[in-house]
């Protein structure tokens, strides 16, 4: 597969234009909502993406992170609200500029290359002027495929097809870039290497780079400037430090990091629950009020402490320089702990999972 793209430019092909406006361009979203029919799929939402960064929206299927790329890409007119390119009104008020007049560059996931051109007509087919050859091959190198100028797309891997229309996107100097789950589809490593090359290109050309995941690995790998949508509203948006570290709900806090939510009974400055109790020392963030809290807990925020009142290993896999406990409640419940590989930890032990000091969050639990 191949990435969904979208590229806008508000000015021309022009090295100096690009150079003075590196590092200085906004796309602002300013009290976005969009309804389909009565459905309401955004809903209020402001945010801002920098040049030379990448921000990405993320959020579950269905939280409306393609919306806001269609609108951004003026796919769609804004229906409430404004979209703003360094101060100026693309979007809204009825003022939309049109998809092409934005110099909008889509690729889609199928057939994002034209088959029967080279490689090279490829990237530059979006160009004029004679220098267009020496542009092209020039971003080829860029992406990394020097001297494929030649070769036709069915001729190179899914992973080099994704550089060439990473190449052809940025191929017009676009000012904002638009990934829609650009690797939804291809392996782990072939992943992590295109993330980096999108990143470091973003970077380098100054563009405004917004990528659409829903995957909490991407984007904390990817990302400069995290937004968390939820049903259309924006729920926290902040560094991926902060995300990872400060995060806002529950789904937050258990969506980054492999959180598992742990119920539990908060009173007397101590958590009860099936792993036995845990004292406040082990919260980050702040104290819930008393009574029943879902506890979200890291397998790297855990300790094992060897006890033979403890509870069983039911198994242990090798996770890197890590490997994962499994231990069991006596209902059956299930927790994972990362622990390094000396610890020796075989399954049928009995240990006791204990937390690091500020290493678990605990949210209140409304349903009863
Ligand atoms: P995401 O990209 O986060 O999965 P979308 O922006 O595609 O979310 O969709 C947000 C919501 O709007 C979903 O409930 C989806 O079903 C609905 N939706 C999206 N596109 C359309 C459409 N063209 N017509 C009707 N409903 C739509
Ligand atoms: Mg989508």
């Amino acid at each position: 597969m191949l990435f969904n793209c979208i590229c806008i430019s508000f000015s021309p092909a022009d090295k100096h234009t690009k150079q003075v406006r590196a590092g200085s361009g906004v796309l602002e979203f300013r009290n976005i909502s969009h309804a389909y029919g009565d459905r309401l799929a955004v809903e209020n939402v402001s945010l801002k993406a920098r040049a030379g960064e990448v921000t990405c929206l993320f959020g579950p299927s269905g939280c409306g992170k393609t919306t806001l790329l269609r609108l951004a890409g003026g796919l769609m007119p804004v229906q409430a609200g404004e979209i703003l390119l360094d101060d100026e009104l693309i979007g809204g008020k009825g003022r939309d500029i049109a998809p092409e007049k934005r110099a909008v560059g889509l690729v889609f996931q199928e057939g994002a290359l034209f088959p029967h051109l080279t490689v090279a007509k490829n990237v530059a087919f979006g160009l004029s002027g004679p220098d267009k050859q020496a542009k092209a091959a020039e971003l080829l190198a860029l992406v990394g495929l020097a001297g494929f100028e030649k070769r036709y797309p069915h001729t190179l891997s899914g992973g080099q097809q994704q550089r060439v229309a990473l190449a052809r996107a940025l191929a017009p100097e676009p000012r904002v870039l638009l990934f829609d789950e650009p690797y939804a589809s291809l392996d782990t490593q072939l992943r992590r290497d295109l993330r980096e090359q999108a990143r470091r290109m973003i970077r380098r050309t100054g563009t405004i780079g917004i990528v659409v995941s829903h995957d909490p690995e991407e984007v904390l790998e990817m990302a400069d400037s995290i937004v968390v949508l939820e049903e259309g509203r924006l729920r926290q948006s902040g560094s991926p430090a902060q995300i990872h570290d400060q995060p806002a709900t529950e789904k937050i806090a258990a969506m980054f990091g492999n959180g598992q939510l742990l119920p539990a009974d908060y009173s007397d400055g101590a958590f009860r629950h099936v792993f036995g109790d845990w004292s406040a020392t082990c919260l980050s963030g702040p104290e819930p009020v008393p009574g029943p809290v879902s506890l979200v807990v890291r397998p790297d925020a855990l300790e094992l402490v060897k006890d033979a009142n403890g509870y069983p290993v039911v198994d242990v896999r090798l996770a890197g320089v890590t490997m994962t406990v499994h231990v069991e409640a006596p209902g059956g419940e299930g927790l994972r702990v990362s622990v390094a590989r000396s610890a020796g930890i075989e399954p049928g032990e009995r240990v006791r999972p204990m937390p690091v000091p500020a290493g678990i969050f605990a949210f209140a639990r409304s349903e009863a």
